[in-house]
């Protein structure tokens, strides 16, 4: 293509909204544009880009044995309700009516409208297994929009759907896609690691794995072994416990100092306390009210770690877990927060496994403006439900192999492999016959990728201070073809030849033909991002042009010949 036809308008500057460097990026080089927040116009170099990433996402799926299809955005709002959705999705599902006032939702997901297909579709588990995907839009109302294509309001997802009648058909068809999304992100260039990721509500089934792209501006939080390969989500990431719990309620009370009040005012936060007591936060064992589906839950978590919400939430089976404002604890507790502790507590307690094996600590007296010290796990409070509620922290040891720490890192969810089971097929009633000819619920998986998140886990993956660097696969061109000067006839002359002979080989050519400083051109090529750099200059009198690799230091003059051998090498190995 002639860059002189292109329309990339690109920009001095990124909007000043613009945090993630990714986005700005792709904002300057003209590959997108905002039309709304969290929506936009994938302009035609963003739109290349594009249509490479489903291209691999599609050879994968078929690969996979998955099959294509496409189903409505549109979705009448009676299937949500069936599912039990239509509440629970809460403000991110868009709503809207029709002429007759009927409901519909914009599709988020499409776990409803595909179940209810089989339901009405398949009878008997002999035409099982199948698994189906597409390529489509999806609209969640999300609360932040924000980072460009990161998370969009509007934006484009591959979204697939197993189907078996047995546990271990479930099992392979999840395996099989979690091994495309290995390929799908291998292919496309990006770092990606899976890690094991909460299943939520759903769960039970032992399996749900997140794709996550390793960069600075991930909204996740992922943790991984110094030693093995044991990887998690911070949501997820286990903490091994140490030590024995202390539970020794047949102990003379001489055989440990009693409990004893002490006057702390003011103290509310742990750092205050520590301070004022000239102690260590570990020392302190502190009390988090929360509320799980609207009752009050006491959560025990040594001073110097946090609640996992998450953690708390799977032990309690509650649908939601949120930290209790100050107005519920007075109201659970009958004392401020700050100073409510363990002792003769009058609701449930969760104890993290750090606070049973503490042989005593400070806690909260239930009074304001006192504590209590040497309390001690199992003689001053019951020692019941001890478990791991805590996030994991930095360092700590790794829960699987017994070398490693655990480190953080921030990534991108680029895709999620999910075993659903039954959830869906039960509520939507999507039932086959099964060898005995009893009719038995569908067992299904779901698994979504990231499809335009992926063009900007990619740019936050490769850039420099000049512009994005695009991985060959999913490049919007594959070379950029640079005439210095388009008036100089000689040089006009060759790029061109040039231009012919890599188009005539399959290659994806952007010739820069504009009547522009060479300044601007090399400015733009680098804000782009083609891997290949040929610039025909001041030496194409003697048949000899520059090779340059975006990304990389040096460049080297080469004839004609020299320069078609060394990109021919570029696609030998390419998929
Ligand atoms: P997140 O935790 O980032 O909100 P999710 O768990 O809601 O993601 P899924 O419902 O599993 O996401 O959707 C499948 C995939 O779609 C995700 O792995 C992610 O790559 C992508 N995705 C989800 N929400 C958005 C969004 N708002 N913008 C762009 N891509 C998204
Ligand atoms: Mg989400």
């Amino acid at each position: 293509m002639k860059q002189s036809h292109l329309f990339a308008p690109t920009l001095r500057e990124a909007p000043s909204d613009a945090e993630a460097v990714s986005h700005q990026w792709m904002l300057r080089a003209g590959f997108i544009r905002q039309l709304a927040s969290g929506i936009y116009s994938y302009l035609p170099l963003g739109w290349r880009v594009l249509r490479k990433v489903e291209r691999i996402i599609r050879e994968e799926m078929d690969r996979a044995g998955a099959q294509e299809m496409l189903m409505p955005a549109l979705q009448p709002s009676e299937l949500w309700k069936e599912s039990g959705r239509y509440d629970a999705y809460g403000p991110e599902l868009i709503r809207v009516n029709d002429r007759h006032a009927r409901e519909f939702a914009l599709g988020p997901t499409h776990e409803e409208v595909v179940t209810a297909l089989i339901r009405d579709e398949i009878a008997s588990y002999r035409k099982l297994p199948v698994t189906l995907y597409q390529i489509q839009t999806k609209f969640r109302d999300e609360k932040r929009p924000r980072y460009g294509l990161l998370r969009g309001r509007e934006f484009l997802m591959k979204d697939a759907y197993s189907f078996d009648a047995s546990r271990e058909g479930l099992d392979a068809s999840y395996w099989r896609m979690y091994e495309a999304y290995r390929r799908i992100f291998q292919r496309c260039g990006l770092n990606v690691r899976a890690v094991e990721a909460d299943a939520g509500a759903i769960g039970g089934e032992g399996g749900t794995h997140e794709f996550m792209a390793l960069a600075e501006f991930g909204e996740d939080t992922v943790v991984t072994c110094s030693r093995c390969d044991y990887s998690a989500n911070l949501e997820k990431a286990e903490v091994r416990a140490s030590g024995e719990p202390v539970v020794d309620t047949a102990e003379t009370p001489a055989a440990y100092p009693a409990m004893e009040k002490i006057h702390t005012p003011g103290a509310r936060t742990i750092e205050q306390l520590a301070e004022m007591l000239r102690i260590e936060p570990r020392d302190i064992i502190k009390t988090i009210v929360v509320s799980a589906d609207g009752q009050p839950v006491a959560v025990l978590i040594r001073g110097d770690h946090e609640v996992n919400e998450i953690k708390v939430k799977q032990q309690l089976g509650a649908a939601q877990v949120e930290m209790a404002d100050a107005e519920t604890v007075v109201r659970a507790t009958g004392t401020p927060i700050g100073f409510v502790g363990p002792v003769d507590m009058g609701i449930p307690l969760l104890i993290d496994q750090a606070v049973a094996r503490m042989s005593s600590g400070i806690a909260g007296a239930n009074e304001t403006d006192f504590h209590f010290r040497n309390v001690r796990p199992g003689r001053d409070f019951p020692l019941q439900v001890a478990g791991d509620y805590r996030q994991a922290a930095l360092h700590d040891p790794c829960p699987r192999c017994t070398e490693g720490t655990l480190q953080f890192h921030r990534g991108i969810e680029v895709g999620h492999v999910f075993k659903l089971g039954t959830k869906y097929s039960e509520k939507l009633g999507a039932v086959v016959q099964n060898a005995s000819g009893q009719a038995e619920p569908v067992i299904m998986g779901c698994y979504g990728i990231g499809v335009s998140r992926i063009l900007s886990a990619a740019a936050e993956q490769h850039h420099d201070e000049n512009g994005l660097i695009w991985p060959m696969a999913i490049a919007p061109f594959q070379v950029h073809l640079i005439v210095v000067s388009v008036k100089d006839e000689t040089q006009s002359e060759f790029a061109n030849r040039l231009y012919r002979a890599l188009a005539d080989r399959g290659i994806e050519v952007l010739m820069d033909d504009r009547e522009e400083r060479p300044g601007v051109k090399f400015k733009d090529a680098d804000l782009f991002g083609i891997p290949l750099r040929l610039v025909v200059g001041k030496h194409a009198g003697e048949g000899l042009v520059e090779f340059k690799e975006r990304g990389r230091e040096g460049k080297t003059v080469l004839t004609a010949e020299e320069a078609m051998d060394r990109i021919a090498r570029f696609f030998l190995f390419s998929d």
